[in-house]
């Protein structure tokens, strides 16, 4: 690899789906904030509603996720009954009219590890206390080994119209050693159930960097995604963090492929899906032609957020559920990450919102020039700076940071336009770095940029 790419390949960078990224969340030592940023949306202030489920049937050893195996199905109903009455507690502070929600998303975890009835009470709930827009989006992220058809048509009925699901790679030594067997059988079918009972848009997740991955096996992995024709593809870096997921221990470090192999995978996988008719969009996703994803890219609409690239422009994303996090446009709120502390505060009638960041203007201009670079590889940040007010001195060391890049061929400049060549748009993250006055070089804080 040439050891120019190699350099910026090996740095820990955040993924950006926040600016500032959760990393800068401080504690919040009242839920003050939070509410004041609730009552403050304005009333036509358009709302995308988060709701995380913790639980999974089993460990994927590659899981970064907040998630556990509960011993008993009851546990998942109490959590239910807890995030129930967390948003009944938050609904009342809300500023906006109700029927703003114009998405849901319930991610996790595995939320499908809820029976029908369980997620119905929770839509239910959201609908009754702030208002699903008519034609909005519901989503849901789903485990392809556990699901069943029932499932499918009972979740089309409450208004499911979109599914997420963990696919990762289809060949089976790969899913041995990350304890995850699902053969391409069985995804096929559940792909069948799903569009069959009205669910269309499905979204598959694959990853590349797992331990006996090598360029061929992902390759042939994306053809057989493609076979399946999910609207969406994901395709991430593994992060292996075994001091933070103890699971991860159980994944082999001398079957994990190097730096270079990484690079070649992620670039094989979106040299095939490109040639079986996807769009790239942004550093990870690719979509069909006729995806709103492919619209927003053409339209320079797309958005990027907790949960990744998304067409979702709403005003505020609000998280229920232990360890969620909520977006304002005046700042970051996070829930409790263990079950206990959010669910005791909870039932305390507390808000169980503990960290987060108050945003200010400077970061707010960041944030967008940031955003426009991930989404779009090409910004004007003297622009966006003056048009938040701010003059171009604000962005010197940005500047200083970018000749670094322009000269190592990461980027290309027009007068101030930065953009990012095709062949580096792998390192969109390095790129966007340059913006960040926050970022603070710690190693394993943040994953490598390939
Ligand atoms: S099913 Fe998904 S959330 Fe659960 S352990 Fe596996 S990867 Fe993690």
């Amino acid at each position: 690899m040439d050891p120019i790419l190699l350099k910026y390949a090996n740095l820990d960078v955040p993924r950006y789906t926040s600016y500032p990224t959760a990393a800068q969340f401080e504690d919040f030592e009242d839920a003050e904030i939070w509410h004041s940023w609730l009552t403050g949306l304005k009333k036509d202030a358009s709302i995308s509603a988060y709701v995380h489920i913790p639980f999974c049937e089993k460990l994927c050893w590659y899981c970064g996720c907040h998630t556990s195996v509960p011993n008993g199905y009851d546990r998942a109903s109490a959590y239910v009954d807890t995030l129930l009455q967390e948003i009944d507690q938050t609904a009342p502070y809300i500023g906006a009219d109700k029927g703003n929600v114009t998405h849901l998303h319930f991610g996790g975890g595995t939320p499908t590890y809820l029976n029908a009835p369980d997620i119905k009470r929770i839509v239910s709930k959201i609908d009754e206390t702030m208002g699903l827009s008519a034609g909005g989006e519901v989503a849901i992220e789903i485990d392809p080994r556990t699901f069943s058809r029932a499932q499918g048509e009972a979740l089309a009925e409450m208004g499911f119209n979109r599914a997420s699901f963990g696919v990762q790679d289809f060949n089976l030594e790969v899913q041995k050693k990350i304890n995850r067997v699902q053969p391409y059988e069985l995804v096929e079918q559940c792909m069948f159930d799903l569009r069959d009972v009205g669910i269309q848009a499905v979204n598959f997740d694959l990853i590349y960097g797992l331990p006996a991955q090598t360029v061929e096996s992902v390759i042939e992995t994306a053809h057989q995604t493609a076979r399946l024709n999910p609207s969406r593809i994901a395709v991430f870096g593994y992060a292996h963090v075994p001091w933070f997921k103890k699971q991860m221990k159980l994944i082999k470090e001398e079957d994990l492929p190097g730096t270079q192999e990484r690079y070649e995978q992620a670039l094989a996988v979106a040299e095939t899906l490109k040639a079986e008719g996807y769009i790239a969009v942004g550093l990870d996703h690719f979509v069909r032609p006729e995806d709103s994803m492919a619209k927003a890219v053409r339209d320079g609409t797309l958005r990027r957020n907790f949960q990744g690239y998304t067409t979702d422009a709403a005003d505020a994303m609000i998280g229920f559920g232990v360890s969620s996090i909520s977006a304002f446009p005046d700042g970051y709120a996070q829930g409790a990450r263990d079950t206990l502390s959010w669910s005791n505060a909870v039932k305390n009638g507390r808000s169980p919102v503990v960290r987060g960041l108050i945003i200010n203007d400077e970061d707010r201009m960041r944030a967008e020039i940031i955003e426009r670079l991930m989404c779009d590889f090409s910004v004007n940040p003297i622009e966006i700076a003056k048009r938040h007010g701010f003059d171009e001195g604000t962005l010197l060391c940005a500047f200083e940071r970018l000749k670094e890049l322009q000269s190592d061929g990461m980027i290309e400049m027009t007068g101030p336009t930065v953009s990012v060549p095709d062949n580096r748009r792998i390192f969109v993250r390095n790129i966007a770095q340059a913006f960040d006055a926050h970022y603070v070089q710690v190693p394993a804080r943040h994953s490598k940029a390939v």
